[in-house]
């Protein structure tokens, strides 16, 4: 009999999730709003110390939200890292910008700031000044976030945190997500906490949360009747996915601990692996390990990244590479690109693996074993 399948992030639920599911039940608060929703909210800029924070339907909807209200149209030119999941780029082209795609540094895997900055350096001499900068945390590993905020200041590029994979992490003392004009965060199933799909806008600016509520509710002006003076989205989270989200948020901390857990059990036995580098952690602060990524150096390791993804797939363990960077991607193939190099290394010798707050030492035991074996030749 095969073993049974291990996924990569899978969802970590807990009792206090379905007791706050019952009482939005009992309470016939179901949708759209309801006290979860607000305490949700409320508890989630508490914890990643911002002021405002808004709920939304995916985390790819609060960034939307974000470029909207940081001014983007169409023609504009938003900087984001290249090295990502599709959902940092995408919401650019929904509203008719440009994305123009920038490589990462090797201390963090996230953008370069010293390329970045040269790129929007050089865009402010030639008159185009990029309307914003979408800077990823990657794998929960915050990028280098003072100088390129230094230079979006300069030149009035509005700075947009994707966070979505570093509930959790720190960047100093402080949350990645609440450096900019807004953070975002993802409640995907596979995401640090989940609410069954959800995503969360942050901010410290108090109208731009009060504008973002009015979009995602089909921007409904004040009147008795139904009043439209602009166009809206129907992008609020529901007060059941909220209270699945109250619970989570609760056990935040151990389920990050588990995460780093498992990185540095998996760094330990993979220790003299030839060729094996586990993802550096910057001396800027502390990564969540949403993921625990690594990448193999085929000329020392005498194998291939893609051989022991393969060799985890036929024991029935899921890994994946690394984000495939969006220059590389088809539907970016005439964007904008700086640099690429680090990226593209990254991606060929990249490697994700089980990393679950809820996976125990034996399944952790049959990664490393597998893993192992593809080195233990000759
Ligand atoms: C998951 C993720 C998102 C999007 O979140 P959804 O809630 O799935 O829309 C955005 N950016 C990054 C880097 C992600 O990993």
């Amino acid at each position: 009999m095969p073993l049974p399948r291990l996924y990569l992030s899978p969802p970590d639920i807990g009792s206090a999730e379905i007791e706050l599911v019952l009482e939005a039940f009992q309470s016939n608060w179901i949708a759209p709003a309801g006290p979860n929703l607000d305490a949700f909210e409320q508890d989630f800029a508490q914890l990643v110390g911002s002021n405002h924070a808004v709920a939304v339907s995916s985390g790819t909807a609060a960034l939307h939200l974000a470029l909207r209200l940081a001014g983007v149209g169409p023609g504009d030119e938003v900087l984001c890292s290249s090295l990502t999941f599709v959902a940092s780029a995408a919401p650019i082209t929904y509203l008719g910008a440009k994305p123009v795609f920038i490589d990462s540094e090797e201390r963090s895997w996230n953008m370069d700031p010293a390329l970045a900055c040269a790129v929007i350096e050089q865009k402010a001499k030639a008159g185009k000044v990029p309307k914003a900068l979408v800077l990823v945390h990657l794998y929960g590993q915050s990028a280098d976030i003072a100088p390129i905020k230094a230079c979006c200041d300069k030149h009035g590029v509005k700075l947009i945190e994707d966070a979505a994979e570093a509930l959790g992490a720190t960047y100093g003392e402080v949350s990645p997500g609440s450096f900019g004009l807004a953070g975002i965060h993802s409640f995907n199933g596979n995401k640090i906490i989940t609410t069954g799909g959800g995503g969360m806008l942050v901010t410290d600016d108090a109208e731009l949360a009060k504008q973002a509520r009015f979009l995602a509710t089909q921007a409904r002006d004040t009147a008795p009747h139904y009043e439209h003076s602009t166009i809206g989205y129907n992008y609020r989270l529901s007060n059941i996915s909220a209270s699945i989200g109250l619970g989570q948020l609760t056990r935040l901390s151990g389920k990050v601990s588990r995460r780093r857990g498992h990185f540095k059990a998996y760094a330990e036995a993979f220790k003299g692996l030839p060729g094996v580098t586990m993802q550096p952690e910057a001396p800027w602060g502390q990564s969540t390990r949403w993921l625990t990524c690594l990448t193999i150096d085929p000329a020392l390791a005498g194998v291939t990244r893609e051989q022991v993804r393969l060799a985890l797939e036929a024991q029935n363990i899921e890994a994946r590479p690394v984000w495939k960077p969006m220059h590389l991607q088809p539907v970016f193939a005439s964007a904008e690109m700086h640099g690429g190099k680090v990226s593209e290394r990254l991606f060929d010798q990249g490697l994700c693996l089980p990393s679950g707050a809820g996976m125990s030492e034996v399944d952790r035991d049959r990664v490393i074993t597998a893993v192992k074996n593809c080195f233990a030749r000759e």
